[in-house]
């Protein structure tokens, strides 16, 4: 259909042709103050939502980067600021704080960020916190353009599959241990038979 028409611009006879990319802050901007982003599919939800509306995953243990000031300061800084590498910096930052309720963004940020470094470095932060709620939107990163996220969400299944694995947990079960200590008598009492010698 659509293939036939070649509409080539002609920036000769257009000298105000400008690239018509919508800026990052236009295009991403979320508000933590009264929205969260759901962290299995990245959908941008009510704030107070316990369940999210597309992807029905139970949120309620989860919560919004919102109602912390400063997670939420720096929320808005990896969704829209128009620098990759300040995102890309905030990004790492929210990861160091080690709170789960900076996976909703990690998750938005990796599902829409224009520059690749930056979702990679999402990618590695959801790893990270190796929390099985990640592994649809890290699964679903394979998919990406880049190269470098895709080997990224690699990681970070393998990350969070070790963390989450059954046989993983169980070499750590207690039960085994401390059956065998009900019948353990002494029974060393056989080299005292000839002390009374005289
Ligand atoms: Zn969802």
């Amino acid at each position: 259909m659509g293939k036939d028409r070649k509409f080539q611009p002609d920036f000769n006879t257009n000298p105000y042709r400008i690239k018509q990319t919508p800026s990052p802050s236009k295009r991403d901007y979320v508000d933590f103050s009264t929205r969260r982003i759901c962290p299995a599919c990245g959908y941008n939800i009510k704030i107070d939502h316990n369940f999210c509306k597309y992807c029905g995953v139970d949120i309620s243990a989860i919560e919004p980067v919102g109602r912390d000031e400063i997670s939420k300061q720096l929320a808005i800084t990896a969704v829209s600021d128009p620098d990759p590498d300040v995102r890309k910096e905030a990004v790492d930052t929210l990861g160091d704080f080690g709170d789960n309720r900076v996976l909703g963004v990690l998750t938005y940020v990796l599902l829409n960020d224009p520059d690749d470094k930056v979702r990679k470095e999402a990618a590695d932060e959801l790893g990270d916190f190796h929390h099985p709620i990640s592994l649809d939107v890290l699964a679903k990163a394979l998919k990406d353009e880049s190269a470098l996220v895709r080997k990224e969400a690699i990681e970070g299944l393998k990350k969070i599959k070790k963390k989450t694995d059954p046989k993983e947990l169980s070499k750590e079960k207690p039960e085994s241990r401390g059956i065998e200590k009900e019948d353990s008598e002494p029974e060393d009492t056989s080299e005292n038979d000839n002390i009374d010698f005289f």
